[in-house]
């Protein structure tokens, strides 16, 4: 058995995202059920100054390479840098966040390492010295568990928002930073347009509101977000909204949007096709409002209100109102 757990950091902006304190906090839960370290490797522009403060969510160790060029994901360059620093730790198994880019960067991990990939799972245990991970299939109809009964690399990428946090402590890690060749490219990012307006990403968000087809045009999605304004809400989409051009794609839910998984999901004129739940059905709490006391998204809703929207989510904006100044 390898001699760490190893979580593979996600870096934008100067800042760890979130995911990365999700899967710390996962891999840390792991390495101690192996009786092993936790370490990580960062692959960045900068990101050596603020390796040590994975130590907070319990990173003893941090394999760092720290480069401009290495600022965007980019997978002629991420792949051989990161693989190069796991290599370094011996890991029992790697850990890394399901996000756009970590999925990219898990297969193609996987493939340099001669590891087995398990993509987007939703929980791993441990039996003994033995990782499963368990993972939605078939746009998330069933659940697989995967294991390494061949003794491979277990490489193990975790759907964000999932795994909980651990309380982030005044640890410190020890950053080890590793001279790496950067191989030439012959591609490169000119830009990043994460489209969020400065608002909440959607796959960052607690708390999302979503509008449907139900919502009859663009120009309604206005009371979507003055509600999500009020409750630090991002605001997400149908593909039947994005298709009819009222929303961004980027704004898209689904199993061919983004999948979410917020602490609260509020579903406004959502019909509840399998697609969409694909997206959203392992949001912690959902609510729907649909004037269809058949739509299927109320079999998934912990509360659902049969209503017309129109006349529902302006009162309930209005309550919330209230309430936050009866609160200040
Ligand atoms: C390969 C494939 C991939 C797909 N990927 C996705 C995906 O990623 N995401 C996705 O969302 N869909 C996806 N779809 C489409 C999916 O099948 C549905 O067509 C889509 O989700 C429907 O969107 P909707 O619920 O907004 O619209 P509808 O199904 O038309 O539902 C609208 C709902 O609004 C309600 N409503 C109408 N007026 C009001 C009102 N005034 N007050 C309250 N309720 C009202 C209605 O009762 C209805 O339930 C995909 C489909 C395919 C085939």
């Amino acid at each position: 058995m390898g001699k760490c757990v190893c979580v593979v950091c996600e870096f934008r902006n100067g800042a760890f995202r979130r995911v990365t304190h999700e899967v710390a906090s996962e891999g840390k839960r792991i390495a101690d059920a192996l009786g092993v370290e936790l370490c990580a490797v960062a692959v960045g522009s900068g990101v050596a100054e603020k390796a040590s403060e994975l130590g907070r969510y319990a990173v003893s160790k941090v394999y760092v390479a720290d480069d401009p060029a290495l600022e965007n994901y980019l997978a002629e360059t991420h792949v051989p840098v990161t693989a190069e620093l796991i290599s370094k730790c011996d890991p029992a198994a790697v850990i890394l966040p399901a996000s756009v880019n970590g999925k990219d960067l898990g297969a193609r991990l996987a493939a340099r390492l001669q590891a087995g990939l398990a993509q987007d799972c939703t929980q791993i245990v441990c039996e003994g010295a033995n990782i499963k991970a368990l993972r939605p299939i078939f746009a998330g109809k069933c659940f697989a568990w995967c294991d390494w009964a061949d003794g491979s690399l277990p490489v193990i990428s975790c759907r964000p928002n999932v795994m909980d946090c651990l309380l982030p402590s005044e640890g410190k890690a020890e950053v080890e930073t590793v001279p790496v060749q950067i191989p030439p490219v012959r591609s490169c990012v000119k830009a990043v347009d994460l489209d969020t307006s400065g608002k909440v990403e959607l796959t960052e968000a607690e708390i999302i509101v979503s509008g449907g087809r139900g919502m009859k045009g663009p120009e309604n999605y206005a009371m979507l977000e003055e509600l999500a304004g009020l409750l630090g809400a991002a605001v997400g989409a149908s593909r039947a909204a994005v298709d009819s051009g009222w929303r961004p794609h980027s704004d898209q839910v689904g199993q061919t949007g983004k999948v979410v998984n917020p602490n609260l999901y509020v579903a406004v004129g959502i019909s509840g096709a399998i697609q969409h739940l694909a997206g959203m059905g392992s949001s912690k709490f959902i609510v729907a409002v649909n004037k269809d006391a058949e739509a299927p998204i109320f079999s998934k809703a912990d509360y659902g209100i049969v209503e017309d929207l129109f006349t529902f989510v302006p009162a309930f904006t209005e309550e919330v109102k209230k309430l936050k100044s009866s609160c200040s």
